[in-house]
């Protein structure tokens, strides 16, 4: 546990090394030079062979605007070209805006306009003369694309790009692995502190916000996605929001959570019992517990997402299970709660150093009960280090 409880976010932020992002914004124009990926019609990324260079690429999801920039408000397009970097925002940001992209070390412009014409002329004037840019079709509005070909970018060739900062922000600094190490801390001690009152009978909705509330205390800025308490038959819902069912002895008690530190999150799942389970809960606990080890041990650079899947699906199959294991085996995580790459057994992508992954098998038998186990670790050269290290014993009171 940690010596003060209650330090609210400054203490864990104090303590982190500085995010320094000016290198990234070359990164992102070697991509672009060297050609973007285009979005298929399909809406499924393309294959590297529909790859185009562009002028310019328009940023508007916003966890790819903070990485780039640093900047973390809750609106903003930026626009990079070869030789400028430009965020707009509106005058809720004036201050914060360029003091973010100082405390991090990137050159850029910030231009503070209301939302309307203002904005776009600060848009149009920065692309003026550029012949193609790329737009982030997994993210515009058919609306906002409206918008941008008809009065932003009315001279240029727009084009539908997919995934060209999400594949940058896919190997994470060890500067962004210190933030999320943190994150998966607070989670750790807030279910140290969470779980011996289960056997009180609480709620699913008491847990849920009382890990919600240890975190924030802990030094979290909030949670990383909606806590997840699944007690009993709602634990066979691997999406299960919490709601007023009482947790009860012999229960499977699915808790799936995480903690946000300075923009970057963690995940983490364990599945608990007050007591001892109802058959099958033990038998199963015990077939994901192995088969989530084994996930976890075979992450390593240069192994294909697809293989860590298929070491964790055949253990369940083995067991007779293999039907209940319904979802992919992990996903990435970052500055969002799923980011590439996706551990499932239709990808074709390979593990990497630097990459943060989580590996979360599960089994869930409706009616029943289900048991998922989930670590989020940081890619190696010659395997993985966990994050997330709170305890997987299934008994807890
Ligand atoms: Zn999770
Ligand atoms: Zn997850």
């Amino acid at each position: 546990m940690k010596a003060s409880a209650a330090g609210g976010s400054g203490p864990v932020a104090a303590d982190l090394p500085p995010l320094r992002l000016g290198g990234r914004a070359n990164s992102v124009r070697g991509v672009l030079a060297a050609g973007v990926t285009i979005a298929s019609e399909s809406g499924a990324e393309g294959n590297g062979a529909d790859a185009a260079p562009v002028d310019a690429l328009v940023v508007t999801d916003l966890a790819n605007g903070r990485w780039l920039t640093g900047f973390s408000g809750s609106a903003m397009v930026v626009v990079i070209t070869a030789d400028d970097l430009l965020v707009i925002t509106d005058g809720r940001y004036a201050t914060q805006a360029p003091a973010e992209l100082e405390a991090a070390g990137v050159e850029g412009r910030v231009t503070i306009a209301d939302r309307g014409s203002k904005q776009q002329e600060a848009a149009t004037a920065a692309v003026e003369g550029l012949g193609r840019l790329a737009l982030e079709a997994d993210n515009v509005s058919w609306s906002r694309y409206r918008r941008f070909a008809g009065e932003w970018f009315p001279d240029a060739e727009l084009v539908p790009s997919t995934g060209v900062i999400e594949r940058l922000r896919r190997t994470k600094s060890p500067e962004e692995v210190a933030r999320m190490a943190a994150a998966a801390a607070i989670a750790d001690d807030a279910l140290a502190e969470a779980l011996p009152r289960l056997a009180e009978g609480p709620t699913e909705a008491e847990v849920a916000a009382e890990l919600d509330h240890l975190m924030r205390r802990l030094g979290a800025s909030g949670s990383a996605f909606e806590t997840i308490v699944a007690a009993g038959e709602n634990s066979a819902l691997p999406h299960a929001r919490p709601g007023p069912r009482r947790i009860e002895p012999g229960d499977l008690v699915v808790i799936d959570f995480g903690a946000i530190v300075d923009g970057y999150r963690s995940d983490m799942t364990r599945t608990v019992c007050v007591g001892e389970p109802r058959p099958p809960g033990g038998k199963v606990y015990e077939v994901v517990r192995q088969a989530q080890q084994a996930g976890v041990e075979a992450v390593a650079d240069g192994v294909s997402c697809a293989d860590v899947d298929e070491v964790c699906r055949d253990i369940i199959s083995e067991a007779g299970w293999g039907d209940a294991f319904m979802h992919s085996t992990g996903h990435g995580v970052g500055l969002d709660i799923h980011e590439a790459p996706s551990l499932a057994s239709r990808s074709s992508e390979v593990l990497a150093a630097g990459e943060v992954v989580t590996v979360e098998p599960g089994v869930y038998l409706a009616g029943s009960g289900g048991v998922r186990i989930e670590d989020t670790v940081v890619v190696t050269g010659d395997g993985c280090r966990r994050l997330t290290c709170a305890p997987k014993t299934l008994v807890v009171a």
